[in-house]
């Protein structure tokens, strides 16, 4: 193997050790405790790991937590009065909806998304945020961007200067994506299902961001010599040796693209882990913002 992995637990410790610090600080300064609500509908299997690993991510910081779980059949209306309950909510700072919604809700979710108090909105999807993002204001940012633009920074992967392609357009990851790396003076080019000869264009790529959800989808005659590549994709697969069970893929092709890459994330183990160590820090900086008010 000849790039240097980037295993996401030890960046998330750091991370989640600042966010602590940070807690630390306004209990000091204001005697509360940053709070933070998810409001989960329905029963999604893979949506309740990941609302029981964030409420985990809280307990071990000593943060306020509040599990809001709503069935199924819940209306657009019940889902937006609760919503209102928790902007009113001194005790919350920090409020999320986990994507995504049951099928009869999905026709609302930009109306749901933007009924969160902007200053609660740590999963930084409110437009408000997304504005403020393009803006180059102080913003709550999307967690899993953040914490790869964190990473980057903290393993002293140069950005400024460099070029930075993204595959993936999405508003969750590629667009945020694009903003961070701009306001850190990378030249970046944004790649998606249309673009063509997309391969030339990621080999010119000195950090290459792979958010496409599509199994080992970059290969190593995508990859520039040397380049930093960082996986966001989470893949569910067959199996190969048992056909009872699944299995846990990126989007970039591991084993092939380390031979080629100067720096890479795995999967599992890799950026994934960042995601809730920048929610903990969207809660502190929602309670900053909240208070100081
Ligand atoms: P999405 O489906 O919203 O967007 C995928 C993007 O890939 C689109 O913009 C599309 O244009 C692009 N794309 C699709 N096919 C392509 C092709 N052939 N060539 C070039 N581009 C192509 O997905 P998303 O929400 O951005 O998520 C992307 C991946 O990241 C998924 O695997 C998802 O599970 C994962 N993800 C992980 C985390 C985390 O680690 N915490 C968070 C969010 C998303």
């Amino acid at each position: 193997m000849s790039a240097k992995l980037l295993e996401g637990k030890f960046f998330a410790a750091a991370l989640k050790e600042e966010a602590g610090k940070k807690a630390e600080e306004i209990r000091n300064k204001y005697g509360v405790n940053p709070g933070l609500a998810v409001i989960i509908v329905g029963e999604n299997p893979a949506s309740q790991v990941y609302v029981r690993n964030k409420h985990k991510g809280c307990t071990e910081l000593g943060f306020y937590s509040e599990g809001v779980e709503m069935p199924e059949t819940t209306t657009r209306e019940e889902l937006l009065a609760e919503i209102h309950r928790l902007n009113n909510d001194p005790k919350i700072h920090g409020i999320l909806v986990q994507l995504p919604l049951p099928k009869a809700l999905q026709p609302y979710e930009s109306e749901v998304l933007e009924a969160i108090d902007p200053l609660k909105d740590v999963d930084g999807f409110h437009p408000v945020n997304v504005g403020r993002l393009v803006t180059g204001q102080k913003a709550l940012i999307p967690c899993t961007p953040h914490g790869c633009i964190r990473m980057l920074e903290l393993a002293g992967i140069p950005i400024e200067g460099k070029h930075a392609v993204v595959i993936g357009r999405s508003n969750i990851v590629g667009k945020p994506m694009l903003h961070l790396l701009l306001s850190r003076n990378a030249t970046v080019t944004i790649c998606h299902s249309r673009t063509a000869n997309l391969a030339e264009i990621t080999k010119q790529a000195d950090i290459l961001v792979a958010a496409v959800g599509k199994p080992r989808f970059v290969t190593p005659d995508m990859v520039k010599p040397g380049a930093a590549v960082i996986d966001v994709g989470i893949n569910r697969i067959p199996h190969p040796e048992d056909s009872t069970r699944t299995k846990l893929v990126g989007d970039v092709d591991f084993e092939a693209v380390k031979e080629v890459a100067g720096a890479i994330t795995p999967v599992p183990g890799g950026v994934g882990l960042l995601t809730i160590a920048m929610l903990m820090q969207n809660t502190v900086i929602a309670a900053e913002l909240q208070l100081a008010k």
